[in-house]
């Protein structure tokens, strides 16, 4: 029903959906503690209703990328566990400390952070990043016992408290890879080295959504959850009904102009589609500009209960789709030209009426269903429902 009072162009966004995944996820996991990752604008579904409604629905804390998002959050007056894991030397610490944002740490942050604690007169709390095998941020093995023991000392000093230990996973969206059982048993070593030296965590944290859902060993004190929360699958073979989520973001416009063509006709730059007999087409308001990946040729648009495929380049702000074959069997009379116009075009959403998914979109553009809510362009109104 929301779907009708689109105006021409949006990302709705639906709330009681990210409810209802925070609360399935969350339930799989207890006891352990729960982290909603809102980084990107939570994946472009708009970081501040999102921390809300995952923190109504149950979960614990919450995570960004960077220390600026977190500051965001704590400017719309988020003051609960807030973790913010990349950095570079220009990060705002001081800020981060002085919010209470808890701070990752792969190693030449330490120093800083100390600094910033230092000049603030209050403790910095840091969980300590070992790279397990992703071989991004984090701190190699070889260089984590000296980590460790820098890190216990600044401790001991009173400058910073340890309170965790963390990694990221590489291959947790392929169950049956090996390198996954790696990371968890170099995961275990590195936290008992951090125990060892003292330090007294409280949350040892590894596990992603794809981890979350399949690998119940990784869950530890607190699971990092993104994908799920957004109703989305992580796995190739598994949908996100299966898994029980419910897709959080529908993207949807109205047709701009519905022609008729000959055949011959050419379409879009490049005129890479030709119309191969008289046919309808009917153009879309959606382009790269809003974050619909250009090399998506073929993605799916739904326009009153039918699903047509994009046809041509996709361009800046708008690309086109092909009704069909004049006169071709089936051809239904709602979809003759003219009456398409203005009609709600749906690129993907729920999938609850046999609709398109964001993983069509996906696949069209040779991507993960990560990267298309993502880059939905701010160009785009966002409607919460
Ligand atoms: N933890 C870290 C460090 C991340 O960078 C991310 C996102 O990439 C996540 C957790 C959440 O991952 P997912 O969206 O697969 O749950």
């Amino acid at each position: 029903p929301a779907r009708d009072f689109a105006p021409e162009r949006q990302a709705i966004i639906d709330l009681p959906a990210i409810f209802h995944n925070v609360r399935c996820l969350r339930s799989m996991v207890a006891p352990a503690k729960f982290m909603a990752v809102v980084k990107a604008d939570a994946y472009g579904h708009g970081m501040l209703p999102v921390a809300r409604t995952a923190l109504a629905a149950g979960a614990d804390w919450l995570g960004t990328a960077h220390v600026s998002e977190a500051l965001q959050l704590r400017g719309a007056g988020l003051d609960g566990p807030v973790l913010a894991w990349l950095h570079t030397p220009s990060t705002d610490f001081g800020a981060a400390i002085a919010q209470g944002i808890d701070l990752g740490c792969s190693g030449w942050e330490l120093e800083h952070i100390v600094a910033a604690a230092r000049e603030l007169e209050r403790p910095a709390r840091i969980h300590l990043k070992i790279d397990t095998g992703l071989g991004r941020n984090g701190s190699s093995m070889a260089d984590w016992d000296d980590l460790v023991s820098r890190a216990i000392a600044f401790q001991d000093d009173g400058l910073l408290r340890v309170v965790g230990v963390f990694s990221h996973l590489a291959v947790a969206d392929e169950p049956h890879r090996p390198e996954t059982d790696q990371q968890l048993e170099c995961f275990r070593q590195a936290v008992a080295i951090a125990e060892d030296a003292g330090a007294d965590l409280q949350l040892r944290h590894i596990a992603n959504t794809p981890a979350t859902l399949s690998r119940p060993d990784s869950h530890f004190d607190m699971v990092r959850v993104g994908l799920g929360i957004y109703g989305l699958s992580p796995f190739d073979d598994q949908t996100s009904a299966a898994l029980g989520l419910r897709p959080a973001m529908t993207l949807q416009t109205r047709v701009a102009l519905c022609k008729d063509v000959p055949a011959g006709q050419g379409v879009s730059y490049g005129l890479h589609y030709v119309a191969d007999a008289p046919t309808t087409l009917g153009l879309i308001p959606l382009g790269y500009a809003d974050g619909v990946p250009r090399v998506a040729t073929g993605g799916p648009v739904r326009v009153n209960g039918t699903t047509y495929p994009v046809v041509g380049r996709i361009a800046m702000d708008q690309m086109v789709i092909d009704f069909g074959p004049r006169g071709r069997d089936g051809f239904a009379d709602a979809e003759v030209p003219g009456s398409a116009l203005g009609a709600a075009a749906v690129l993907f959403g729920n999938g609850d009426d046999g609709g398109p998914l964001v993983e069509q979109w996906a696949e069209a553009a040779g991507t993960i269903n990560y990267e298309v809510v993502t880059r939905i362009s701010q160009r785009v109104p966002r409607t919460y429902i």
